[in-house]
């Protein structure tokens, strides 16, 4: 108990505390709950209210009814750096055999949150008034994240009765940051979760739980994927994203994580020949999984050998073929073209000369630069759609035949990646691949799991 105002400092922290008190919490936040990206999108986690009931009775003709209850009452955090409040009970409640021997019992003890900032006890016990005694600091308990619709169940054996009610409710929010340096709109976010679904077994006179298949969970209305993965889009503000469920139970238990995809900022210019602007494409999100979801277990790493040839059998393996979606969304921004570039020579790029030296142009304000067409290196113009580097944040674009599957190729190259089929791409080369080296298309789409790693670390 000493160490909580310490830990009210930090709103991250002090949910861990709270869930300390609270029994089971500190698993429950996990560690990617509060993350930052490049520009400085963050998202925080939290348990905006949360209601819990337990309680256990058990009843006799000859004795009536014995009962202890548990409720925790709208225990409510508006926002994360708020204080929690709400109350906290356990009442006892005996029946009229025990009361008859030891004396009336019938006492509540209560902790008011937050903190708790005060605590008591009303009632009687052994047929002496408990009013105002001091229950002593919160026992702890376990409360998990979970949503029930609140069951009661009953059994009776032999004239004694026992019910077992239960209800949990958890509503998880999320508040999401943008910085103003970014365009406004909705930006991806990547939530991971899992759930244990619950159903009462009579026999067992307990709680049975299963597992809960990630497709049968969905967040912000999106079923997760095989991964137990979503990508969603929300704008600057607080959001509810408690998982819910397609499948039926008593009631289920949940975690959920949240990080920012990444955003890659991107200025572009375009030669002042064009008479009208080219235009670009402002936004390029790549969360795609076109091919339907493999299991991250069931494509296990796999090593290429060294001077394998393109078309060897370990790069058809899942992990390079299975495209996978992907957290990196490019913005693009206009900015002025550099005079220094005006000529016709870098409009219609013939020289291997002129292509470097706009490559090498790696000026802040034009990362991306439009002219008309490329043939250079023995390629006709009517061939080359674009051209990066790896290592070099820049990119020409050739207008007259760029696609937007060209500005996606073109970003995965200036983020590190090369062509399927070559040293630092394993995969086999395959048109639907993003990263084809046969000239990409509108069918190409795909990014594996390798490619995901180069381009945002995993996420
Ligand atoms: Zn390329």
């Amino acid at each position: 108990m000493i160490t909580i105002h310490e830990a009210l400092r930090s709103p991250l922290r002090r949910i861990c505390r709270l869930g300390l008190l609270l029994g089971a919490m500190t698993a429950l936040v996990p560690s990617g709950s509060a993350a930052q990206n490049l520009i400085g999108r963050s998202v925080l986690l939290w348990a905006n209210r949360w209601t819990y009931q337990l309680e256990n009775t058990y009843s006799t003709p000859w004795c009536g009814t014995q009962s202890t209850r548990t409720r925790v009452s709208n225990l409510i955090q508006n926002q994360p750096t708020d204080q929690y409040s709400g109350t906290v009970q356990k009442r006892y409640i005996s029946d009229t055999c025990y009361n008859n021997t030891y004396g009336y019992s019938n006492y509540t003890d209560w902790w008011e949150w937050s903190i708790p900032t005060s605590r008591g006890r009303v009632g009687s016990h052994h047929g002496v008034s408990v009013t105002g005694q001091d229950p002593g600091p919160f026992p702890g308990m376990l409360m998990p994240w979970g949503l029930s619709q609140g069951t009661t169940h009953t059994k009776t054996v032999l004239d004694v009765t026992q019910t077992h009610s239960f209800s949990l409710y958890t509503e998880i929010k999320i508040k999401h940051t943008v910085p103003s340096a970014l365009p406004a709109g909705s930006y991806g976010i990547k939530f991971k979760a899992g759930a244990t679904g619950y159903t009462w077994n009579e026999l067992l006179w307990d709680w049975v739980a299963t597992p809960v298949p990630p497709t049968s969970i969905y967040v912000a209305g999106q079923a997760l994927n095989c991964n137990g993965e979503a990508y969603v889009t929300f704008g600057p503000g607080d959001f509810s994203v408690t998982p819910s469920l397609s499948a039926n139970y008593d009631y289920y238990e949940f975690w959920i994580t949240a990080q920012p995809t990444e955003d890659y900022l991107r200025s572009r210019a375009y030669h002042i020949n064009f008479a009208t602007d080219p235009g670009f494409p402002a936004r390029l999100p790549y969360y795609t999984d076109s091919d339907g979801c493999l299991p991250d277990d069931a494509a296990p790493p796999v090593t290429v050998p060294s001077g394998a040839p393109t078309n060897h059998p370990s790069r058809s393996a899942p992990y390079f073929t299975d495209a996978v979606p992907v957290g990196l969304e490019a913005i693009i921004y206009n900015s002025p073209y550099g005079s220094v570039f005006s000529g016709v020579e870098y409009f219609n790029i013939e020289l291997q000369e002129a292509l470097d030296v706009l490559l090498f142009q790696t000026t802040a304000y034009m990362n991306i630069k439009q002219v008309n067409s490329i043939a250079v290196a023995g390629q006709p113009a009517d061939n080359v759609k674009g051209v990066s580097r790896r290592g070099l944040n820049t990119t020409i674009i050739a207008v007259s035949l760029a696609t937007l599957s060209t500005w996606f190729h073109e970003t995965a190259h200036c983020k590190g990646l090369e062509h399927r089929a070559t040293t630092q791409n394993s995969g086999v080369d395959q048109l639907v691949a993003l990263m084809t080296g046969q000239g990409s298309t509108g069918v190409s789409t795909e990014l594996n799991r390798q490619e995901r790693n180069v381009l945002t670390g995993g996420l």
